[in-house]
């Protein structure tokens, strides 16, 4: 009976492993015909200067509606686009929508800085400086007001190669941050090596904050590691009032998370922008 049980599981298994491989190159296939059939779009995320209580930016998050599937997180995608190399035209895509959206937003009197998500595979590129570079000439956006987010993976196939790329980058002016900052291979040795200003703490260390001894430390450690590096610390995920008064006691400068506002759409976001601004006058009066 044993033996059959394990047979049945065994076949079950094998079913679902296949099944697997097939959605996997489904992924594959749609996401190609992702970019020509516009199936994504960009949500902006409001970065907060805890102290000064203005918006200082906006992290662009890609979304894809797919036709039959609806919405497709992130987390789900992108590695099926990084494993098959569509993330370099579809982080260019990104970079592009990005810069169009930040010119529109300066045009408007709101010079804002926006921060995009680099893959490993595109920072592995020849030519990505110069696409990066090129991008902000075409769209007249200073290279100040762009924040390029890295991972911690990103220096571990070829340490001097994303080195030297983030140092011509970052020469050029633009800004780059350590993305889901405790959660990666992180060395204190190469961080002292890289052209790095921003560090963001993963969100995982934020959610229970005030409730896990062991994640207020090491939100605790990277604030510090912060101050003593000269690296401006962001917090993401934060979601309670707890929370963001526990970081700005602490001293971390900058936050993001649903506690401010979920990702929006470009018009939702003018509109918070315009309400966060003016709620934080009222309360000065
Ligand atoms: P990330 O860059 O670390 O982005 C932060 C994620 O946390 C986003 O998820 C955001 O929506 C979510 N988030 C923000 N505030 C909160 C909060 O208060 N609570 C919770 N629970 N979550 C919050 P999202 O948009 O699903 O993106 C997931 C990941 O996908 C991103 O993590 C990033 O690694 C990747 N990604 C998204 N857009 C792009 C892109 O354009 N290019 C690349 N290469 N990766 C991207
Ligand atoms: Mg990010
Ligand atoms: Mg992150
Ligand atoms: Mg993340």
């Amino acid at each position: 009976l044993a033996k059959q049980t394990g047979h049945a599981h065994f076949q079950f298994y094998v079913a679902s492993i296949d099944q697997e491989i097939r959605d996997r190159k489904q992924m594959e296939k749609d996401l190609t015909q992702a970019l020509v059939n516009r199936e994504f779009h960009l949500v902006y995320q409001p970065q907060i200067n805890l102290e000064s209580k203005r918006v200082i930016g906006a992290e662009a998050l890609l979304r894809w509606e797919h036709p039959s599937r609806g919405f497709v997180p992130p987390d789900d995608f992108i590695p099926v686009a990084e494993a098959n190399g569509s993330i370099v035209e579809i982080g260019q895509w990104v970079l592009e929508q990005a810069c169009a959206q930040a010119a529109h937003w300066a045009a408007e009197g709101t010079p804002l800085r926006i921060a995009v998500n680099l893959s490993a595979v595109q920072l592995r590129q020849d030519s990505i400086v110069t696409d990066i570079l090129d991008t902000l000439r075409r769209h007249s956006i200073p290279a100040g007001r762009l924040e390029l987010e890295v991972t911690e993976t990103s220096f571990m196939t070829n340490l001097s190669d994303a080195v030297a790329k983030l140092h011509r980058l970052n020469q050029a002016g633009i800004n780059i941050a350590v993305d889901d900052f405790g959660t990666g291979y992180s060395s204190l040795t190469y961080l002292k090596q890289m052209p790095v200003q921003h560090l963001k703490i993963d969100k995982q260390f934020i959610r229970d904050l005030l409730v896990n001894e062991d994640d207020t430390r090491i939100a605790n450690t990277i604030i510090d590691l912060g101050k003593s590096l000269n690296l401006s610390v962001v917090a993401e995920g934060v979601e309670t009032a707890e929370q963001e008064y526990y970081l700005t006691q602490r001293g971390c400068k900058l936050a993001q998370g649903y506690y401010f506002s979920k990702p929006l759409q470009p018009r939702d976001f003018e509109t918070f922008v315009q309400d966060f601004h003016q709620q934080f006058v009222e309360s000065n009066v």
